[in-house]
């Protein structure tokens, strides 16, 4: 880790007078009274670029959405005066969080089955659930909330997979998070389909919607796992994506249950599968991989798969533990995600850097296979490659997308502080992160929510888990007819 405290403000303000601005015009950054729309300061500045480079109270320049100038703040005030500042006191600025694999709406199903294996969860519980209860409104509403809790807690991108994809993207636009928004492919009755095909062609129309609508919002195709669905049917998906030159999101290698699945079903293991079908020859994100094997880890790294990692999922439904380490140092890109709230049972990134560290250190017996600065970079700057979308988020750099937090280090579990890395890893909650930036416009500021109504979301999602509830208890309350 660089630590740079002066003589950082000429390299990065002449790379902006190129970077910054894609027309090369520099002369178009800014107001037309010469100021910017943002500066962003920090006693530290976490940037997580290829160096690692942190800079002492530094300040990041922002315009236009994007990043014009990252340095020491005395030099980049001068240069940049802007109409809004976010004052750095106490405070840690670094990219925003990238959640790499969610269901955001299953925040309305938060605790509904607890301490169930994934099947048992799966079959018995939440897809009958989602086929009773999910409609248009219970994906608006859990949306909403999932936003609320991920800007909450400082994470700016995420990759969704959940039903009726057009009302997730209209949430997002609404919020002003970024999000890979995957429409679900699945063979089988879902809230918004009757079946694989059915779920394609509406999938088709999603994307066809949202596609270069909104810079923020990628839609995508979620084919849901190879037990879900057979190898035409996840051909069938790999070819829309192609010719919609989308990428693809799906379940890869969660659990026993699969791997048993794929043997059974298709003669050899699941990333050997996916491999034989050609599933991977387009840009593929992979959610949980944790049981791949040696000759599989190879194919992940060809193919450039991004595999996101969910360690409370994982230990929660002990699906197992990934080897995060061993894909790493083969060269597979990582990044980490939360899964559902109904697995998790919360969307919280710290949470997640942390898990991921330990989990590695104890199933390896050994604390130095999975750093501070590792875990960090897979939230951030390795979770953007993982996701495709490395070129423009995930480090604070001239020339990206500015998508950038402050975390306020003033709570007692910061004091004292020799490492922030190390704070951020082991020590940061939710509750620490201050002000959220999402391509350039303010979101949350000094903890408080500018594009979520918290009390009308709270009430929504209270009084329809009200509704749920009674449906639930009086279905359990039934005895079960004969053929059930
Ligand atoms: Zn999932």
């Amino acid at each position: 880790m660089k630590l740079i405290s002066i003589c950082f403000c000429f390299v990065f303000v002449s790379l902006s007078l190129s970077g910054c601005n894609p027309s090369g015009d520099a002369g178009s950054a800014g107001g037309s009274d010469g100021t910017i729309d943002l500066l962003v300061k920090g006693d530290f500045v976490v940037t997580m670029d290829q160096d690692n480079t942190i800079i002492e109270d530094g300040a990041i320049a922002i315009d236009d959405g994007l990043i014009l100038a990252v340095g020491p703040a005395a030099e980049i005030e001068a240069e940049y005066p802007a109409v809004e500042t976010l004052d750095g006191a106490h405070r840690i600025v670094m990219p925003g969080l990238i959640n790499g694999h969610s269901h955001a709406a299953m925040t309305l199903l938060r605790g509904v089955a607890d301490d169930l294996a994934l099947m048992d969860w799966l079959q018995n519980y939440i897809f009958p659930a989602e086929v009773e209860f999910v409609d248009p409104e219970f994906v608006r509403i859990g949306t909403e909330l999932a936003c609320w809790e991920m800007l909450r807690g400082g994470t700016t991108t995420f990759v969704d997979m959940y039903y009726y994809p057009d009302t997730i993207a209209e949430v997002v636009e609404r919020c002003g998070m970024r999000a890979l928004i995957s429409a679900t492919v699945i063979d089988q009755r879902s809230p918004d389909a009757e079946s694989a095909a059915d779920s394609l062609t509406k999938g088709l129309g999603f994307i066809g919607r949202w596609k270069d609508r909104n810079p923020r919002i990628t839609p995508i195709f979620g084919p849901h796992a190879n037990y879900t669905l057979n190898a035409e049917q996840l051909q069938a998906t790999r070819r829309a994506a192609d010719s919609m030159g989308v990428p693809i999101s799906i379940h890869v290698s969660e659990s026993p249950f699969e791997l048993q699945y794929s043997q059974d079903t298709y003669g050899m293991t699941s990333i050997e599968f996916y491999e034989s079908i050609g599933f991977f020859n387009g840009p593929t994100i992979a959610a949980h991989v944790v049981w791949p094997t040696e000759d599989e880890i190879p194919i992940l790294v060809e193919r450039r798969v991004g595999v996101i990692h969910n360690p409370t999922s994982n230990m929660k439904i002990a699906s197992g533990i990934s080897p995060v380490a061993d894909m790493l140092q083969a060269g597979v890109l990582v990044g980490l995600g939360t899964d559902g709230a109904a697995s998790n049972n919360d969307l919280d990134m710290w949470e997640e850097m942390r898990l991921a560290a330990l989990l590695q250190k104890v199933d390896r017996m050994d604390p130095e296979v999975m750093s501070a600065t590792t875990v960090l970079t897979m939230a951030t700057r390795g979770g953007a490659e993982a996701i495709g979308l490395g070129d423009a988020i995930g480090s604070l750099e001239v020339g990206k997308q500015a998508d950038v937090i402050q975390v306020a280090f003033t709570d007692v579990h910061h004091i004292p502080t020799y490492d922030v890395v190390s704070h951020l890893v082991y020590v940061t909650d939710e509750q620490d992160v201050a002000s959220v930036v999402v391509d350039g416009k303010v979101l949350m500021k000094d903890h408080k929510l500018l594009t979520i109504d918290t009390d009308q979301v709270r009430a929504e999602a209270n009084a329809l888990a009200a509704k749920i509830k009674t449906a639930l208890d009086a279905r359990n309350a039934t005895p079960p007819a004969l053929n059930e």
